[in-house]
């Protein structure tokens, strides 16, 4: 892939692309049976990128019939786990030969600035090979057996698997889902999000290109209520792979209770704390990790630390240095190679966010706002300060660039209200008391919590990282070796052998 400082012109770079939207499905890109579609807009102008079939229930049994026979057929399912490794990692290195398209189709719909997704195209490649890496690296066990018995209890592969998957890392996150199925020798289909669809489909022609066999991994384009509901009801579907919003994620509860029980994995809402003690050290440094971990993509980030607690002995002295840097960060045009701030993914989470930052001001305290450029969706980080642990801005997932800033007393005040909503997604401790940092990650309902370090999907290591959220943030082991065992199913085995 180009450096970034060799592509300076990402407009120029973005009209020359080639768009296309179609399904791909069994080893090709074809024309969608559905008549129905739906428009993607650039994040940034509103202007309208493509119109892209909204696939419906015939598109998907064909997704699904391509799927299932594949692994029917045994094409990937019984390749030697090795050498399906092998094709995950030329995969990998196709990603990023085509990193520059991919990461310029995401901005351009959902508005991440390209030095960011450019920036992760490597990360979102290396979920890939860690992948193939880990294919062959599993164990199955041989139990104590009496004599003339052989137990055995073996991994197998779900089937099928629907990923369903958001727009805040539109790639990024389809490889989180789509690497650890493959690698264990699942057939997928791949429902990226309406709103940032065009680099996703991409992906299942570049895994055609690495070697995966015809209908392997299939993408369809589609809108939830549509594409998504027909794949989380569809009787061919053996597991669900999702990361969205907490709504959808009951709802599709709710398709797999109706239809055939399918497995479900489920990534869903956070609304993280960041925990700052009073033994931090440079505290400059800190206010600059602090607002990066609530506002960077603009705060849409499922594992966004927006509520930000502050012990009292160093709340004075933090909250002008967390006001002054959110007084100065500014929001630009997603595809200038300088911008750090981009907009807000479409209108409809612009209004959202917006109706909350409203709404926010009858109940905390507006301190501190950035600066907005030209652009249709633009919101600048804005930081609340809070003094009740209940107000919607402390509990609710707005997936903007808001934070609350609150002080506690002692540890076990900042545990409570850290612990103190319905999520359980991800946290951050901010402290160089090792000992205390250990004892209150013991104590914190979070499936992953990160110690002086902002939690950014995608950082150097963070791909080993296996955890599983808490309460209504979802279930199911998610990254790293384990959660290659989430796409998998136990079966014992017992062998009479006299
Ligand atoms: P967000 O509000 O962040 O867009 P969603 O949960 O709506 O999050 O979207 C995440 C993914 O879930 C997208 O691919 C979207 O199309 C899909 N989705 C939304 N609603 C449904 C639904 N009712 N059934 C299946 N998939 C859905």
């Amino acid at each position: 892939m180009a450096k970034l400082e060799d592509s300076l012109d990402w407009h120029e770079k973005a009209r020359a692309l080639h768009l296309d939207g179609r399904p791909f499905v069994a080893g090709k890109r074809r024309d969608a049976r559905a008549d129905a579609r739906f428009e993607v807009t650039n994040a940034h102008t509103g202007a309208l990128v493509a119109e892209l079939a909204d696939c419906g229930a015939a598109d998907v049994d064909e997704a699904v019939a391509a799927a299932a026979d594949a692994f029917e057929a045994g094409s990937w399912a019984a390749l030697a786990p090795a050498d399906r490794g092998d094709i995950l990692k030329r995969f990998a290195d196709l990603v990023e030969r085509d990193g520059e398209t991919l990461a310029l189709l995401d901005s351009l719909q959902m508005g991440m600035p390209i030095s960011q997704s450019a920036g992760g195209i490597g990360a979102a490649a290396g979920i890939l090979r860690t992948a193939g890496e880990l294919a062959d690296k599993g164990t199955d066990q041989l139990m104590p057996s009496a004599p003339g018995a052989l137990i055995m209890q073996l991994r197998r592969p779900r089937g099928v698997v629907a990923a369903i998957t958001p727009w805040n890392f539109p790639v990024h996150v389809a490889l989180s889902k789509i690497a650890p199925a493959l690698a264990t020798g699942n057939s997928v289909i791949l429902k990226p999000s309406e709103i940032a669809p065009l680099a996703c489909l991409k992906l299942a022609e570049l895994g055609f290109e690495a070697g995966i066999p015809t209908g392997v991994l299939n993408a369809l384009p589609g809108r939830g209520q549509e594409t998504g509901r027909l794949l989380a009801l569809h009787h061919g579907v053996n597991c669900l792979a999702f990361v969205g919003s907490t709504g959808t994620g009951l709802r599709l509860m709710q398709y797999a209770g109706q239809s055939n029980m399918k497995a479900l994995m489920l990534e869903c809402g956070g609304k993280s704390p960041q925990i700052v003690f009073d033994d931090v050290g440079d505290i400059a440094v800190l206010a600059d990790a602090l607002v990066q971990g609530f506002a960077w993509n603009s705060g849409q980030v499922c594992v966004s630390g927006s509520r930000i607690l502050v012990a009292d002995a160093l709340y004075d002295r933090l909250m002008p240095l967390l006001v002054e840097r959110v007084r100065r960060a500014r929001t630009g045009d997603p595809l200038m190679a300088q911008t750090t701030f981009g907009p807000l993914a479409s209108a409809v989470q612009f209004g959202r966010v917006g109706a909350f930052i409203g709404n926010a001001a009858s109940t905390d305290v507006l301190v501190a706002q950035g600066q907005t450029g030209g652009g249709v969706h633009e919101i600048a980080p804005h930081l609340f300060a809070a003094t009740d642990g209940g107000t919607a801005i402390m509990q609710e997932e707005i997936f903007g660039p808001v934070a609350a800033v609150m002080r506690f007393g002692g540890e076990d005040e900042a545990i409570r209200l850290a612990n103190g909503t319905c999520y359980g997604l991800s946290a951050t401790i901010w402290s160089r008391d090792f000992a205390r940092a250990h004892r209150v990650a013991g104590a914190l309902r979070s499936g992953f919590v990160f110690a002086n370090a902002v939690a950014t999907p995608g950082a150097s290591g963070t791909r080993h990282l296996a955890g599983e959220p808490f309460g209504m943030s979802g279930f199911g082991i998610d990254g790293g070796a384990l959660g290659l065992l989430s796409y998998t199913r136990l079966q014992a085995v017992m062998h009479h052998l006299s």
